[in-house]
C-alpha cells in the first residue's frame, strides 16, 4: 500500500496536524492553527476530509480555511457537533482516503468526542493518548472513569510495532 502521513506542528500550543495521502486522496487531520503553512504543504492535492480528533481549539482553528480552499467534507464524532460553528458531518465507523481505511474508534475522556483513527500499522490518537501519557480529564465533558476505559480498549488494540501519531508531541512506535 502507498501512503505517506506527514506531520506539521501547529498553533499556540504545538498541536500535531497530520496529512495522510493515499493514491491522490488526502486527509487533514486536526488542522488547529496555521492555515497558510498546511495548504501549502496540501499544494493543491485533493483534500476530501478534514478529520477533527476532538472538538478542542488547538485543533480545529484552521478548519474554516482549509475548509474554503479545498471543499473538503468535515468529520467529528457525533458527540462533538454541536460544539463547532461551523457545519461538518459526522464520522461513521470507518472512513476511506484512497488506499487507506481508518477505523473510528470513540475513546472519551479527555473529552466526550474524542476518538482514535486506527490505520493498519498506526493509529492517530488525538488527545487520548501521548508518548507519555494521556490527555487531560479534568475539562468540560471530560471523565477520568471513561479515560480509562478508552485507555483500556487502545491497550488491546495497539500492537508491538505499531506507529502512534498522537495530537501532542513526539510519534512513536509502540514498545508493547
Ligand atoms: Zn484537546
Amino acid at each position: 500500500m502507498i501512503m505517506e502521513i506527514k506531520r506539521l506542528i501547529v498553533g499556540e500550543l504545538a498541536t500535531n496536524c497530520y496529512l495522510l495521502i493515499s493514491a491522490k486522496e488526502m486527509a487533514v487531520i486536526d488542522p488547529g492553527g496555521n492555515a497558510e503553512d498546511i495548504l501549502r504543504e496540501i499544494k493543491g492535492a485533493g483534500v476530501k476530509y478534514i478529520i477533527l480528533t476532538h472538538h478542542h481549539f488547538d485543533h480545529i482553528l484552521a478548519v474554516p480555511e482549509i475548509r474554503e480552499q479545498t471543499k473538503a467534507k468535515i468529520l467529528i464524532h457525533r458527540t462533538g457537533k454541536d460544539r463547532l460553528d461551523f457545519k461538518t458531518d459526522l464520522l461513521g465507523e470507518e472512513v476511506k482516503i484512497g488506499e487507506v481505511v481508518l477505523k473510528v474508534i470513540h475513546t472519551p475522556g479527555h473529552t466526550k468526542d474524542s476518538v482514535c483513527l486506527l490505520g493498519p500499522d498506526f493509529i492517530f490518537t488525538g488527545d487520548t493518548l501521548f508518548k507519555d501519557g494521556y490527555g487531560r480529564t479534568d475539562l468540560a465533558t471530560g471523565s477520568p472513569a471513561e479515560m480509562e476505559a478508552s485507555l483500556q480498549k487502545l491497550r488491546d488494540i495497539i500492537k508491538p510495532g505499531m506507529m502512534v501519531y498522537p495530537g501532542h508531541g513526539e510519534f512513536y512506535a509502540h514498545q508493547g
